[in-house]
């Protein structure tokens, strides 16, 4: 199990961020950084928010 952010495809827009707090940051290069994997529900809820879909939840 396991949330991760494709940082290829990332634009750094931090919805995802402002989503779920505790599981996404933007690190220094402007990418979205999965900080927890605790959340996984919220997690899905941002990958289908996030407008690239950079987001994957196993
Ligand atoms: S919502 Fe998607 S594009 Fe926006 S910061 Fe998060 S992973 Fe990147």
């Amino acid at each position: 199990m396991a949330i991760k952010v494709n940082t290829d495809k990332c634009i750094g827009c931090g919805m995802c961020a402002s989503l779920c707090p505790q599981v996404f940051k933007i690190n220094s290069a402007g990418k979205s950084e999965v900080i927890s994997s605790d959340d996984k529900e919220c997690a899905r809820s941002a990958a289908q928010a996030c407008p690239v879909m950079a987001i994957s939840v196993d």
